[in-house]
């Protein structure tokens, strides 16, 4: 069963936070201003509920929007961004950054391109 007083505390809620007119008649003081003031708090609970995501680029944090289109350039193995070009051509030749190429490729580029394609 409903708290009987539920609504009444809601009702002194809205009066402490809007004063009593907006009880009395909640449309003729529900002006411009009010709705503005409203919606930025709207705006700025939603802000404040979505921490903006960051990518790790060589220990700085980057917002992750700027790289949502270059999605390609995180290394499939160790899954970390590179801006670097070097890792281009690794990424292309070995599906792998550069670092990843010196840790499980080097000296065993033959072996690690069957595993690719096969
Ligand atoms: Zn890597």
């Amino acid at each position: 069963m409903k708290d009987p007083n539920h609504l009444i505390k809601v009702e002194k809620a809205i009066a402490e936070k809007y004063g009593d007119e907006t009880i009395q008649d909640p449309k003729a003081s529900w002006d411009d201003a009010k709705e503005k003031e409203y919606l930025e708090q709207i705006k700025k609970v939603s802000r404040s509920q979505k921490p903006k995501e960051k990518i790790e680029v060589d220990g700085v944090l980057m917002p992750k929007k700027l790289f949502i289109k270059e999605s390609k350039r995180t290394c499939p193995q160790c899954k970390v961004y590179s801006f670097e070009m070097r890792d281009d051509l690794y990424m292309a030749k070995f599906k792998c950054c550069f670092k990843c190429y010196i840790q499980f490729v080097e000296g065993r580029e033959e072996k690690w391109l069957k595993n690719q394609t096969s």
